[in-house]
This record gives structure tokens, sequence and C-alpha cells, in this order.
């Protein structure tokens, strides 16, 4: 998309070439027509240079190129508000929020390179004192319409995680029920605040296995300088966003398990 397209296009658009007149003449027909409204309202804005129409210093984008602006502002996956952001700084053209929106919805890469938890400061963990007396607990996802749900040993950072394909607070209390089966139960939990770690069923989960539920931040590896694995969402955000290409959970999985054999994981744990 170059300016000169852009002069082109708005050459030809029959909307922008009535507003054009009209901003030479400065006189507004009455009634305004429906689609010369909206820049109606912002008329003290507009302005005309060099066979471009601007609102302040925002170039007035023909509708034919709205389509051809999003995909270039779409093109690093910054989610709805950041490439809404990015493309008002350049662009004007009515209803470009909406057009943003419906692109982006649905991008699954969008969503990953959302920070989950943006108001939570990171704090450092301490150190308990033997493996599994305490575990962080997450959830990532929707990727591919299933979710991951992480357990991590804060004392030795081993992982485990497991691929669902709902949050239903009865998914994740069966998931937890085959981990503590073979490791045995921790004596704290933590996890954030998320609907299925807060309600009812968990917490009483978690009550009859003797295990207390703390509500902190979340657990973030990287901030412990005990930990070197890289925690999964992570991993998932990074990959996708560096190569923009969509790995399926299960092969991120066993990147993340693969330092961890059954014996290094038996020698911590008996
Ligand atoms: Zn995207």
């Amino acid at each position: 998309m170059s300016l000169q397209d852009i002069k082109q296009k708005t050459a030809e658009d029959e909307t922008l070439k009535q507003l054009n007149e009209i901003i030479e003449t400065g006189a507004w027909p009455n009634p305004v027509p429906v689609e010369l409204q909206p820049y109606n309202r912002c008329a003290k804005e507009l302005c005309t240079y060099d066979r471009l129409l601007l609102r302040g210093h925002r170039i007035v984008l023909p509708r034919e190129m709205v389509r051809q602006a999003l995909q270039i502002g779409h093109e690093t996956h910054q989610g709805v508000v950041r490439t809404k952001q990015y493309l008002r700084s350049k662009f004007y053209c009515p209803n470009m929020d909406l057009d943003v929106e419906r692109l982006i919805r649905n991008c699954s890469a969008c969503v990953l390179n959302q920070p989950l938890h943006e108001d939570q400061p990171l704090q450092p963990l301490e150190l308990p004192p033997r493996p599994w007396t305490k575990i962080g607990m997450d959830l990532v996802g929707p990727i591919q319409n299933q979710y991951i749900l992480t357990v991590i040993d804060h004392y030795t950072s081993f992982p485990e995680a497991v691929v669902i394909s709902d949050i239903s607070s009865a998914t994740v209390v069966t998931e937890l029920t085959n981990i503590f089966s073979r490791f045995g139960y921790p004596l704290e939990a933590v996890t954030d605040n998320v609907r299925q770690f807060v309600g009812q069923v968990l917490e009483s989960f978690l009550k009859s296995c003797g295990i207390k539920h703390i509500r902190a931040s979340p657990y973030f590896p990287q901030s412990n300088g005990k930990v070197e694995s890289p925690s999964l969402d992570m991993e998932i955000r990074t990959q996708t966003s560096l190569h923009h290409i969509f790995q399926i959970p299960t092969s991120i999985l066993s990147k993340w398990k693969k330092n961890w054999s059954h014996q290094q994981v038996s020698r911590y744990l008996h």
C-alpha cells in the first residue's frame, strides 16, 4: 500500500469525491447524506493535502483500502486493542474499529499474544522446604478449542500438563485427582483467581485432600531464580509470535517436558 495507491483510490471513491468537493467549497449539503454524516461530525478536523484527505494528521482512507490496512496492522498479531491503536494513529475511516474487531475476534495468535494477568505484579516465590509440598496450578488456552491444565512443583519446577477439552471445575478436579494419585498430595496449591480455581467444587476438593489453597500472583517460573523451565504459556506465546505458526499443544508439551526422565522424578519424590 503506497501513498500513490491511496491518492488514486481516494480519487475513485464516490463518497470521498463528494467529501473532497465539500471541503474545497466549505458547503455541506442540507440534509447531510447518511454516508457523509461521520465526516460531518469531524468536519473541523478535515482538510485536503496533495490529493489526500486528512483528518488532523491522519489519512482518510477510502473504504476499499480498509481491509488492506487491517492486514498490515494485523501482521504482528497484537490483538484488538493494539491493532486499533496502530491503525487509528495513521488512518481514519468510519467504522474501522468494527472492522478490526470482526477480523481479529477469532484469531488464536492474537489471543495468545495477550498478557494473561496484566494487572498483577510478578513476585519471586519462596522456595518450599522439600519437593511436592507446594504446587502452582494454571490454565492456558483456549488453543484450537482445547485447554492445558498445568501443575508445577515449586521446589523442583517439575511440570505436569494435561490437555483438556473443557475447563469446568469437575474436569479440573478429575485431572488433579489423576496427578495427585501419582505424586501424592501437596500441602499447598497456589492459583490465580480464574473462575475454575475459585469455585466451591475445587475448594471442597482441595480441602478434602488436606491441601491449603493459596490465591496469589500467577506462578511464573521465570520470576523464581531456582526454576529453569520456561512456563508453558510463555513457550506457546514465544513460538507463536516468532514464527506465526500455530503449534499444536502436544508438540509443545513434549518439548517442555523432555528434560524430565522418570528417574529424575523418582529421585525427587521418593
Ligand atoms: Zn492475530
